[in-house]
């Protein structure tokens, strides 16, 4: 489905990612560990061609083939179906969770939002509350439902349970396994170990580079 090959980042002179090969294949879940600073949020922005120049070979098998990524715009990337969620969630506050659900919402939008709150049942009784006024658990919830509404091909989520209450990871991870349970590749950075142990795969960031899987 992705296939990184020899990718090295920078940010300005400073290289962040020295030679990132790996893969996703079609439906497998992919967690990406490592500690703090050890590149995670940076291979996810190459991925999505964001903040970070990157070199390398990025081979996304969408629609219509296998595609080269490397020289494509973050928007054309998100076309094709990278759906991405960043660590900050990136959420208009000031808008309830109906609202930002509908944001970015592809035509078919209601049944989608059917499909969307029947994985995250908390959202269902949350839909005309502000995005302000919902904890970090559930802000993280709407970060991927709203990405959901676009009707991704494959998810890249970065740190989905950092911060987050035990029993709201507990829905996170059933979430990403009914997911995986309909198909979709996943490649999620994560430190978090009951969401690493529902993996198909680890694998593992060592000062930005891989050191085993
Ligand atoms: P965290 O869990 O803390 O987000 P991470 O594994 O995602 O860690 P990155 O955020 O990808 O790690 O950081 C990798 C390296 O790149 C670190 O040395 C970090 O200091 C550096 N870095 C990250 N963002 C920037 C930036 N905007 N400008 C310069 N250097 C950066």
């Amino acid at each position: 489905m992705l296939e990184v090959n020899h990718l090295n980042a920078f940010y300005g002179p400073a290289q962040a990612l020295f030679d990132v090969s790996l893969s996703v294949k079609a439906g497998e879940f992919v967690v990406l560990k490592g500690l703090n600073g050890a590149g995670k949020s940076t291979l996810l922005k190459s991925l999505m061609g964001l903040e970070v120049v990157s070199h390398g070979d990025i081979v996304y098998h969408a629609a219509n083939g296998a595609q080269s990524l490397q020289n494509w715009p973050s928007h054309r990337r998100a076309r094709a179906g990278l759906g991405y969620v960043a660590e900050d969630r990136r959420l208009f506050t000031g808008l309830t969770v109906r609202e930002n659900l509908h944001i970015a919402a592809a035509p078919g939008a209601h049944e989608q939002e059917a499909r969307v709150l029947d994985l995250f049942p908390v959202l269902k009784i949350l839909l005309k509350r502000p995005a302000s006024h919902m904890s970090g658990g559930e802000q993280q919830m709407l970060a991927i439902a709203r990405t959901l509404m676009t009707r991704p091909r494959m998810l890249l989520l970065d740190e989905p349970c950092e911060g987050i209450a035990p029993v709201l990871v507990e829905s996170i991870r059933d979430a990403l396994m009914a997911l995986k349970a309909s198909g979709m590749p996943m490649l999620v950075a994560e430190q978090n170990h009951l969401l690493a142990a529902s993996a198909d795969r680890q694998v593992l960031l060592v000062a930005g580079k891989v050191s085993g899987s």
